[in-house]
């Protein structure tokens, strides 16, 4: 699955959540918990590997689940936390 890693933190452009083709990526904007929400987050049980929200993010903040750098490594885990 695609990680949201550290650039998104302060940013929530969002710009990620509508191009999702199977709505994996949450809290949404319209979210009551989208203000408190200090990132966007990549559910990894329901994310279909299809790299659109990639090409989309203003930030550079989505990797590939293979590709997040060792300094972001931490935000596999924090993508997937959030879903429990
Ligand atoms: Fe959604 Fe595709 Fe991004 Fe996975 S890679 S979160 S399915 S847009």
């Amino acid at each position: 699955p695609y990680v949201i890693n550290e650039p998104c933190i302060g940013a929530k452009h969002a710009t990620c959540v509508d191009v999702c083709p199977v709505d994996c990526i949450h809290p949404r904007p319209d979210a009551p918990e989208f203000e408190a929400a200090e990132q966007l987050y990549i559910d990894p049980d329901e994310c279909i590997d299809c790299h659109a929200c990639y090409e989309v993010c203003p930030v550079g903040a989505i990797t590939s689940g293979n590709g997040v750098p060792p300094e972001w490594e931490a935000f596999v885990e924090r993508n997937a936390a959030y879903f429990r």
